[in-house]
């Protein structure tokens, strides 16, 4: 039997959700919702499914749900899935607030049913690679930069932004942050449109973290340095390039490395397989209530630095 999903927030992001969906095997897509009625017919059409303008329709008909709904209604439209035992993949930011997060967390525990983030990068191939060659970094730089858009303009860059660089960076640094300096600018808006974090970790570990929505040139680059070696990420290239000073029998040593292989594939793609198999087989997703909540934190301390600074 396939697993019936239904995508809620068929926007700029929602549109993928069910494009990626209707093509996943052993899923059926049974519907999109979406409160603007010409938005759910034209999504629903495109991927041959139902449209639907409630989420209450979708109430006894799905096995899970994804949602893709402004950050402010995440709680509200994921409660009553939750409630009803039903898995849920909500996008990031996971809500507004942490409280709202808590609420989330115990309602899907209470549930006994998985509940993701959609934090995409940690899907991204270079990353998963990156990962598996990352030993002990003691230094990060990381780099999102973006040209000004047309959306998300209600939210700092911090929370639309900088948050998939947190998430990336508390998954691989295997301590708790401890220090945190920040600054952020509103150049083009009331909110802060470019925004710098200086974490410094339990183990010694610094992260520099840019993000701005106000750059010519896009960036998505993140460099890791680790006693003798240095790994640096393309995200949007999917691309990693890894350098290590090799010891040999000379006197001389010598710096050995180049691109490392990557196997390329839609981060979405992968997070949204990951969903199905946690919420068909009842297993946690990669990334769950309490990753999604530890990057919301951290992205809610750093507004706080900004705001008092
Ligand atoms: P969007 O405004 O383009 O789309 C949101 C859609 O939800 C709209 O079509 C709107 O009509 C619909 N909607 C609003 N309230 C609804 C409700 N109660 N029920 C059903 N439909 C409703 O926004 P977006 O850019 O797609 O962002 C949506 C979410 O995805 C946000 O939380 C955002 O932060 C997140 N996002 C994540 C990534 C990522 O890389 N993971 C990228 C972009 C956006």
């Amino acid at each position: 039997m396939p697993l019936r999903v239904g995508v809620i927030g068929v926007g700029h992001l929602g549109k993928h959700h069910a494009r990626i969906l209707a093509s996943l095997p052993d899923v059926e897509l049974v519907g999109v919702v979406d409160t603007n009625r010409p938005r759910a017919d034209e999504i629903a059409a495109a991927n041959h499914t139902r449209p639907l303008y409630d989420a209450k329709e979708l109430a006894g008909n799905v096995d899970a749900v994804t949602i893709a709904v402004p950050t402010e209604t995440h709680l509200e439209v994921a409660r009553s899935f939750l409630m009803a035992g039903v898995p849920v993949l909500v996008e990031k930011p996971m809500t507004r607030t942490l409280e709202e997060a808590d609420q989330l967390i115990d309602l899907a525990a209470k549930a006994g049913v998985p509940l993701a983030v959609g934090h995409t990068e940690r899907f991204n191939p270079a990353v998963e690679v990156a990962s598996t060659l990352l030993t002990n970094p003691r230094f990060i730089e990381v780099h999102r930069l973006g040209a000004f858009p047309d959306r998300s303009l209600d939210i700092d860059v911090v929370f639309d932004l900088m948050i998939h660089d947190l998430d990336v960076v508390l998954s691989l640094v295997h301590s708790e942050v401890t220090a945190i300096e920040a600054v952020g600018v509103p150049v083009l808006t009331g909110r802060v449109d470019i925004a710098n974090a200086r974490l410094r970790f339990a183990n010694g570990c610094i992260a520099n973290v840019t993000a701005s929505r106000i750059s010519r040139d896009r960036v998505r680059k993140i460099r890791f340095f680790q006693p003798m070696a240095y790994l640096s990420i393309d995200y949007a290239a999917q691309k990693v390039e890894m350098w290590k000073l090799v010891r040999g029998q000379g006197a001389m040593p010598s710096i050995e490395g180049g691109e490392v292989d990557v196997p390329g594939d839609e981060p979405l793609k992968r997070e949204l397989a990951d969903f199905v198999d946690a919420a068909a087989s009842k297993r946690a997703p990669k990334v769950d209530g309490a990753q999604g909540r530890r990057a919301l934190a951290l992205a809610t301390e750093i507004t706080c630095k900004i705001d008092s600074n």
